[in-house]
């Protein structure tokens, strides 16, 4: 069943995560058993900053991945460049080919500072 749905939709099927290099992923990674870091890189040549791509291992070695992926890539990389103007300050993004999500870490609350009762 799942092989059927996979050949009707293989372009559904394909999550790329990017993520900047040098930071942690802030959000689990593309779902699938293992991921696999793809050898292209998206880089900002201004900032000399790379953003590292990561995909399912099983769908990345399929050989029509690379074309299954161009709208991914594009739209990860149109994102990437938009980050620039913020410093880049977003480190992870993830794209299904139709839109990006923008993962930021969960701020941090400190529990309020207990009282002394000594
Ligand atoms: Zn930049």
């Amino acid at each position: 069943m799942l092989l059927v749905c996979y050949a009707l939709f293989p372009l559904m099927h394909h999550i790329i995560a990017a993520i900047k290099s040098g930071t942690d992923p802030v959000a689990p990674l593309p779902p699938g058993a293992f991921t696999r870091q793809l050898d292209e890189a998206i880089y900002c040549p201004k900032c000399s900053v790379y953003y590292l791509l990561h995909a399912d291992y099983e769908a990345s070695v399929n050989r029509f991945f690379e074309q299954e992926t161009r709208r991914h890539l594009s739209i990860l990389k149109k994102a990437v460049m938009m980050g620039h103007e913020l410093d880049h300050r977003v480190t992870h993004f993830e794209t299904n080919g139709v839109t990006v999500v923008r993962h930021v870490p969960e701020k941090i609350e400190l529990p309020p500072m207990p009282r002394r009762v000594m």
